[in-house]
């Protein structure tokens, strides 16, 4: 039976706010956001950004279809008479002889391209393709690390795992953003996609999107160890996995002595290549440094030595033992994002501590 750690129940409050749109495919275009965070936790970059370019995809034809679904159908299916008619059966019923014909309910098969529809919404909404045009579609030629050409890529060829960190940039620079922001506009404001996705779990989107951005900075590549935080929230949250009670180092739930033993034991492996006298202690973000006994486990924060001296407390590693997430110096600027300001009280005790203050 899984068990879901909910920090609050607004995702329920948001989906039956979007029901008031009776769009299936609104309700749809979250069912794919929501899966393609499964697939980034099951590590599926690639197959999770084809899942956003599929929810991207059915929220603009669900905007469209707000108006009316002919500006959903595909051009060569408005050729047929007998579509229209489908198309206009409401029209027909209003029809004194009209009304006896029978009409099939239209049914949607072919439908239009995904360029088509983005460009549709566009003209909905002037500022959608100023910003978000080239990161979403490429023209002849350009742009091909844009999000639908890396999806028709995957898709048509298959994944490339060289190009991972791409795909990370392109689904917390491109996707969320986009669909958050088309939510937004579509729904006055009402509707809010970190809501929807459970807004702890969308804290590591934007995790992800510093990480990325301090990487551009320093003219690194893109890396995809940016959703790792992500990963870990999303499968923590649904299933309280992985913990140290999966390892094979099993310790007995009830008995805190023995949680006791265990975390001295995977202290001393930590510090053997962390310095102990550069860590401090905070409330793990994940999991809220709460084994489930009743007792309370907080994380190791590693921090940067040089920084110290400018009594600035720099977060560039990160372990909890209780869910299990470790974030190397190696992923620094993961640890700096993800933990981001250090409580007051820890940065004060600690510089006191080393005779700062
Ligand atoms: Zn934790």
């Amino acid at each position: 039976m899984p068990i879901t750690f909910v920090k609050s129940g607004r995702f329920l409050e948001e989906r039956e706010k979007l029901e008031a749109y009776n769009s299936r495919l609104f309700r749809s275009a979250v069912d794919f956001a929501e899966a393609s965070l499964w697939l980034i936790a099951g590590d599926q970059v690639g197959q999770a950004l084809v899942m956003l370019d599929n929810a991207i995809e059915v929220a603009l034809k669900g905007e469209l279809e707000r108006i009316h679904r002919i500006l959903i159908t595909d051009k060569k299916a408005l050729e047929k008479y007998e579509t229209l008619k489908s198309l206009l059966r409401d029209a027909f019923l209003n029809h004194p002889t009209g009304r006896a014909l029978e009409i099939p309910e239209f049914d949607i098969e072919k439908t239009i391209y995904f360029e088509e529809a983005f460009d549709r919404v566009a003209e909905l909404y002037p500022g959608l393709k100023s910003t978000w045009r080239k990161q979403l579609i490429s023209a002849k030629g350009e742009n091909q690390d844009s999000l639908h050409t890396f999806r028709n890529s995957i898709i048509h060829y298959g994944g490339k795992p060289e190009l991972e960190g791409r795909y990370a940039e392109r689904i917390v620079d491109t996707a969320f953003p986009f669909l958050k922001e088309l939510f937004d506009r579509v729904t006055g404001g009402s509707v809010s996609l970190p809501f929807l996705l459970k807004e702890w779990i969308y804290r590591e989107v934007e995790v992800a999107q510093s990480v990325l951005r301090d990487l551009r900075t320093e003219s690194i590549l893109p890396k995809s160890y940016a959703l790792k935080t992500l990963q870990h929230h999303m499968i923590w949250t649904h299933t309280q996995w992985p913990s140290p009670r999966d390892d094979l180092d099993v310790i007995d739930r009830g008995a805190e002595t023995e949680w006791e033993r265990y975390i001295e034991r995977q202290k001393v492996k930590l510090f053997e290549t962390w310095d102990e006298d550069l860590t401090v202690e905070i409330h793990c973000p994940v999991c809220d440094s709460n084994p489930g006994d009743g007792s309370f486990i907080e994380a190791q924060v590693l921090l940067e030595n040089e920084s110290l001296d400018r009594n600035i407390l720099l977060p560039v590693g990160f372990n909890c033992f209780v869910c299990d997430l470790n974030i190397s110096p190696k992923e620094r600027f993961l640890a700096q994002h993800f933990v981001g300001q250090l409580p007051e009280d820890v940065v004060t005790s600690y510089l006191k501590d080393i005779g700062q203050l």
